[in-house]
Order: C-alpha cells, then sequence, then structure tokens
C-alpha cells in the first residue's frame, strides 16, 4: 500500500510523467525520420519507427489512465478497457509488419552490397535521442518508485532500452561515417528485429488476454495473501481473474464462520474487497461469495425453509407441543441443523426444561427431510419496565 500521496495525487504523476514521454516520443519520431530520410541513415529511420513504437504504447497508456476512471455502462457492463487490448491487438501488428519491412530491405541491402552514406550531421540526431531517452528513464524511474505503478516502472525501463537502441544507431552511423559502409544497414537491421519483437509481444499480449488469461501466479499469490489476512476469514477457494486492459477483475468464494448472520458475512466480504482494492494494484473491482463450507466439489440442495416449518409445525402440533418463536436454520454439507427459539415458561425446573427439550428432538428427529441436529433456546422473558 501507499502512503503519503493519495490515489488521485499518484494519478496524476503518473499521468504527468506519461505525457512527458509521450511528447518526446513525437518529437523523436519526426527528427529520426526526416533525418534518416533526408541524410540517408535507415539506422535512424529503424529507430524511428521504434519511438513510433513507444508512442503507441504510451497512447495505450494514457488512454488505460483516462478510461479506467470510466464507469461502465449499460453497453459495457465491466468498463471500457477492452477497447485498449484491441488497439494494442491493431498496434502489435502495425509494428510487426514494419519491423518486418525495414529488416527485409536491410537484408536485401546488405546482400547486394550497395549502402548509402549516411550525412556527418545524422549523428546529432542519434546523440540528442539518447540523451533525451536516458534523461526520461531517470525522470520516470523515480515517479514509479514514488507512485509504486508497475505499469510505469515497465515504460521507465522502456526508455532506458530505447536510449541503448539509439546507442546502437550512434555507433552505426559512427561505423559507417568511419569507412565500414555495411555498419549502417546492421544496425538498421537489428533494430527492426527489436521493433518486429515488440510488435509480435504487444500482440500476443492483447490476444492472450481477449482469451481472458488470468493474472500471474505472483499476483495470485498476493491477493490469496491479502484475502487470508482479513478478519473472519477462514479459507478461500474457486479464486479467478481476468485481465482487462491495464487493470483486473477477481473472483473468489470466502469460508467464513457456517453460524454467522447473512449481515455479518456480507461485511466480511466488503471489508476483504475495499482491502484487495487498496492492496492489488491491478484489481479493479472484486466479485466475493461467502460459504459456510468448502463447496467446491458442489454443494447439496436442501429443502427451503417454507417446507421444514411446514413439517416442524405439523411435528409439533401433532405432539401437543408448543410453536417456536424464532428458528434459524443452518444448511450444512451434513445436514440442517435447526435452531429454535423459546421463552422461558415461568417457574420451570432444569429437569423440566430438559425433558421438553427431548421431546422437541424427538418430535422432530426423522420427520424434516435433511434434518441433522435441533438445538433449543431459553430467552429470559423481558422484565416489564416500571412505568
Ligand atoms: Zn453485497
Ligand atoms: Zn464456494
Amino acid at each position: 500500500m501507499t502512503e503519503g500521496i493519495s490515489r488521485t495525487e499518484r494519478g496524476k504523476q503518473n499521468m504527468r510523467v506519461t505525457l512527458m514521454g509521450a511528447g518526446t516520443n513525437v518529437v523523436l519520431f519526426f527528427i529520426k525520420l526526416a533525418g534518416g530520410v533526408f541524410g540517408h541513415s535507415s539506422a535512424l529511420v529503424a529507430d524511428a519507427i521504434h519511438s513510433l513504437s513507444d508512442l503507441l504504447s504510451d497512447l495505450g497508456l494514457v488512454f488505460a489512465m483516462h478510461f479506467s476512471s470510466q464507469p461502465p455502462d449499460q453497453e459495457h457492463p465491466y468498463g471500457h478497457e477492452r477497447f485498449e487490448t484491441l488497439a494494442a491487438l491493431a498496434t502489435g501488428s502495425l509494428l510487426a509488419v514494419n519491423g518486418a519491412g525495414i529488416g527485409y530491405e536491410a537484408v536485401q541491402r546488405l546482400i547486394v552490397g550497395h549502402y548509402g552514406m549516411p550525412a556527418s550531421w545524422t549523428l546529432y540526431i542519434a546523440a540528442f535521442a539518447i540523451i533525451a531517452k536516458e534523461s526520461l528513464y531517470q525522470i520516470t524511474i523515480r515517479v514509479a518508485r514514488r507512485t509504486r505503478s508497475a505499469a510505469l516502472r515497465v515504460n521507465a525501463w522502456d526508455h532506458r532500452t530505447d536510449a541503448i537502441s539509439s546507442v546502437i544507431v550512434f555507433i552505426g552511423i559512427g561505423g559507417s561515417l568511419l569507412g565500414a559502409p555495411y555498419l549502417d544497414s546492421v544496425v538498421a537491421l537489428i533494430v527492426a528485429l527489436m521493433v518486429l519483437r515488440i510488435g509480435l509481444v504487444t500482440g500476443w499480449e492483447a490476444v492472450q488476454e481477449l482469451a481472458d488469461r488470468g493474472l500471474s501466479d505472483e499476483a495470485l499469490a498476493a491477493i490469496r495473501e491479502v484475502i487470508l489476512g482479513c478478519e473472519g476469514v477462514r479459507d478461500l477457494h474457486l479464486l479467478k481473474t481476468r485481465k482487462i486492459g491495464h487493470q483486473a477483475l477477481a473472483e473468489v468464494h470466502l469460508q467464513v464462520m457456517p453460524t454467522l448472520s447473512v449481515s455479518e458475512g456480507h461485511q466480511i466480504a466488503e471489508r476483504v474487497r475495499i482491502a484487495l482494492l487498496r492492496q492489488v494494484d491491478e484489481l479493479a473491482d472484486a466479485t466475493i461469495h461467502i460459504d459456510s463450507e468448502n463447496d467446491e466439489e458442489g454443494g447439496v440442495v436442501l429443502p427451503p425453509r417454507s417446507e421444514i416449518e411446514k413439517v416442524v409445525c405439523e411435528c409439533l402440533l401433532a405432539r401437543n407441543l408448543p410453536l417456536t418463536e424464532q428458528m434459524t436454520l443452518h444448511y450444512l454439507k451434513n445436514g440442517v441443523v435447526i435452531c429454535m427459539r423459546y421463552h422461558l415458561p415461568p417457574a420451570e425446573t432444569f429437569a423440566s426444561l430438559q425433558d421438553m427439550e427431548t421431546r422437541l428432538q424427538d418430535a422432530l428427529q426423522g420427520r424434516v427431510p435433511g434434518l441433522q441436529q435441533v438445538d433449543v433456546v431459553w430467552q429470559l422473558p423481558k422484565t416489564p419496565t416500571a412505568q
């Protein structure tokens, strides 16, 4: 959990640094593309496409940050984040095609042995890209540490990868200028393969997400730990998650003490839900089902209250026994436990109460379907208030 800064402040800081990264990528894309085309460096063109891939992933992140706060509507009850997944699929395909295209051209140039000589000023562009990207890495990783945003941390490391990519481009152009003209195309091929890989990974992740893939084992372990740390939770089963955009939804069954009231069970579920949303960054929502026992292998369906009440009523009347004030039913795996509450009759002895209890139990035993146990609770009559 993040102490010190609020969720909204975290969101603002994340958004600011992401927009800064996106702005830098726009500038770098155009400078590199222009430099590559007019300065005859295919390595720089490949690096421009790399910047474009970063720009598209930045836009995906901005989109996610903006729309994750958008409430679900009637047509999209699970929110709008799947649009982001579709965008990622399109982006991934686009990058893969571009990476393959640039790589193919580089290979062709290497086979034919016909290279253009890059202009010396293209070196400055590569140097500028290295400095810009390394600075962005430093700024972004600092914000990511402060806000503990996993997505932003990934983004920061991507900036550093870009800086390294531009270092390779710098070496390629420098090498070409120093008399090894093929180096520019070799570097173009390397960077093109990087772009191809980014495209394939992005596309594959999106496909997995569309197929309702769950969270990683580590994330599941973290969720289990948070749930089991909540008061009143005895155990959990059927924990399921699925990713939607940058966030995930969880479903889980909790086991609580079987004799708890419905409202107390609901309170436990609410506390667990709030704890999960606070402590597990990826989770956007959790659906929690309260169980009295582990019903993973399917629960037993026992007769409803109306049927039980009818039989109990008949049995008690047949034996001339008093009807209960209040009946609580506990449906457990082995059967129903009926808890009957009576006002304590005046001037009764302990022995007569015990006798009454036995007669009530005898009257119901074997008559109520699925009956496991009958408990009788005696309640003191309310003392009349002095007037
Ligand atoms: Zn509820
Ligand atoms: Zn269950």
